[in-house]
């Protein structure tokens, strides 16, 4: 953490008049890191996945968090000390103190605190409250209307629906994704960068068929060995096929999700030792999702979850369509046109005119609407409000054969919700690493090189004329090809190489003596530190070349120096 905020990744939030725990600003290089993340992200869960992205407000009015559950269940059971007022998350706490791990119902937790007599360190008892983790805001002057921030980008997909449905032409399955910030008003979070109170999200919801949790690339993933560790604790080292046939993985479409993940999560330079799967026990699992399993990765804050991959079924589309009032379901067509006998009611007009005049019209279409299992004495129809009993001599009973082309239903949906704070902070962890260069430690960080936040710096070899106007040139000509490039020349050239290569600038270009003679200049590998020399007009497309590949330097020019 020294390193990345002295050289520019992030740091704490208004740190100037003392910080608050759970806020990180991005400074210039963990931004740049992150958003590239992002664009790998894209690339993998909107593009590849023929999936449309959307963007939606962060605050939201109170009805939808009604209607999701979140006002009532969002919450996790807080400790207060009555006599020091200091408030810890209790299963944080319990964990801490007794190393034990729990679910966090308020009797288990009460029943904790009671067996082991736990007291805040001032000596103080222990009250227990539910806290609610969204924070609450009002929109509008006087009393306003009630609004929240979202904990979840999800919501405004849901919220949406409908609209979305008829932009993916009304077909199963498509992918809605999400890419924002979300809020969570933690309680006492203490992990720096890892649990925030302000986070961004990337999230997909992928709507399907109940009976289609299958997806078309399977195959892609079928065959990767994942290490995966059950709710009941049971590590399973198995090819996602195998673990979906041996019902690990509850289904293809689940399995198909964290095949993908991992994918993405090592592209972007996670460690696949430090990587596991880990399903959600019965009493950990959010109020929405009937599966889950999270990507856990290992750091120096122990397993963190970086992903939730989730089946949340039908529960939000069925809530947000009770309270709204709105149809929020989808048609699905039958491949075969079903073939189904119905006995309808035929309304007999000699009989209804006489009796019922001028209502007898509106009683017979209401009658011809009417579906009956068996025989029956009379039929209720409503006209105008009004209940009207129509006895069995005012229509006759017929069975008739009609073809049924489909039905309505509720999707249902499997979300894989990314962190993007956790992805980026591990990823810096995992690509961290020390060596021995010319006899001395030096600190490198092994980005991927189509992350690293400054992919190329232009050095000249001393820092006077004629190399540095040189050095600036070629940083020029650099940046013009769509090539983001630094420019350093202060302090040794041996300085400034460790310099880059601890913010993980994959690639520095010297310019030396030899460039004013064939006009080559030396490309320097930050992993390997050697050093091939490329002619300047064949420069760009060496980069470009080298940083989206993990090839090696050597194949690019002539090694100068190894
Ligand atoms: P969840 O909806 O809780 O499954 O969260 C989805 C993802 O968001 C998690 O896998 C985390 O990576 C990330 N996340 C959740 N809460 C926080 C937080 N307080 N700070 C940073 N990231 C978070």
């Amino acid at each position: 953490m020294e390193m990345l905020t002295r050289r520019g990744f992030f740091w704490q939030s208004f740190e100037i008049y003392g910080g608050i725990s759970g806020f990180f600003d991005y400074g210039p290089l963990g931004n740049v890191l992150r958003r590239k993340i992002e664009d790998i992200w894209r690339k993998h869960f909107v593009t590849m996945e023929k999936a449309v992205e959307i963007d939606t407000p962060t605050v939201c009015i109170e009805d939808v968090f009604v209607a999701s559950g979140h006002v009532s269940h969002f919450t996790d059971v807080a400790i207060e000390c009555e006599k020091c007022g200091k408030v810890f998350r209790a299963d944080h706490y319990i964990k801490e103190v007794l190393g034990i791990e729990i679910d966090s119902s308020v009797e288990t937790i009460g029943e904790i605190i009671e067996s082991y007599d736990l007291k805040c360190e001032c000596g103080g008892k222990f009250r227990l409250f539910h806290f609610n983790l969204m924070f609450s805001t009002k929109i509008g002057p006087g009393k306003g209307k009630r609004g929240y921030l979202r904990p979840e980008t999800a919501q405004g997909i849901f919220i949406d629906f409908k609209r979305l449905l008829e932009f993916c032409r009304q077909k199963l399955p498509f992918g809605i994704a999400q890419i924002g910030r979300a809020y969570r008003n933690e309680i006492s979070p203490r992990q720096g960068v890892i649990r925030l109170r302000e986070f961004n999200q990337a999230e997909l919801e992928y709507f399907v068929n109940p009976k289609d949790k299958f997806h078309p690339n399977f195959r892609k993933y079928e065959d990767v060995v994942v290490r995966l560790l059950d709710k009941r604790e049971r590590l399973h080292e198995l090819t996602l096929k195998k673990a979906v046939d041996e019902g690990v993985i509850c289904h293809e479409l689940m399995a198909y999700f964290i095949g993908k993940t991992r994918e993405f999560l090592i592209e972007v330079g996670i460690d696949e030792g430090r990587l596991r799967f880990r399903q959600h026990r019965d009493d950990e699992r959010a109020h929405y999702a009937i599966d889950c399993w999270d990507a856990e990765v290992l750091t120096s804050y122990g397993w963190i979850e970086v992903v939730g991959i989730a089946d949340r079924t039908d529960y939000d589309l069925k809530k947000h369509a009770e309270h709204s009032g709105e149809d929020l379901r989808v048609f699905v067509q039958y491949e075969e046109p079903l073939k189904v006998k119905r006995r309808k009611i035929i309304p007999n007009m000699r009989k209804l005119g006489p009796a019922y005049r001028d209502k007898a019209k509106v009683i017979s279409e209401r009658l011809s609407e009417v579906e009956v299992d068996g025989e029956v004495e009379f039929v209720v129809v409503n006209v105008e409000g009004e209940e009207i009993e129509i006895p069995r001599e005012f229509f006759e009973i017929k069975e008739v054969e009609e073809e049924i082309h489909g039905e309505k239903i509720f999707p249902h949906v499997i979300e894989p919700s990314f962190g993007l704070d956790r992805i980026t902070y591990a990823v810096l962890e995992h690509c961290f690493d020390k060596d021995f260069v010319d006899g001395e430690e030096r600190r490198v960080l092994r980005l991927r090189r189509w992350i690293a936040p400054i992919p190329v710096a232009v050095l000249p070899l001393l820092s006077r004329e004629p190399f540095t106007s040189k050095a600036k040139i070629i940083a020029e000509m650099l940046r013009r090809d769509g090539i983001y490039t630094d420019y350093d020349d202060s302090g040794s050239i041996g300085r400034r190489y460790r310099r880059f290569d601890e913010i993980g600038t994959p690639f520095c270009i010297t310019v030396d003596h030899q460039t004013f003679e064939d006009e080559t200049v030396t490309v320097r590998d930050r992993d390997t530190t050697r050093q091939i020399r490329v002619k300047v007009d064949e420069l760009s497309s060496v980069l470009r070349e080298l940083l989206e590949s993990e090839r090696d330097i050597t194949e690019f020019g002539e090694i100068f120096r190894d």
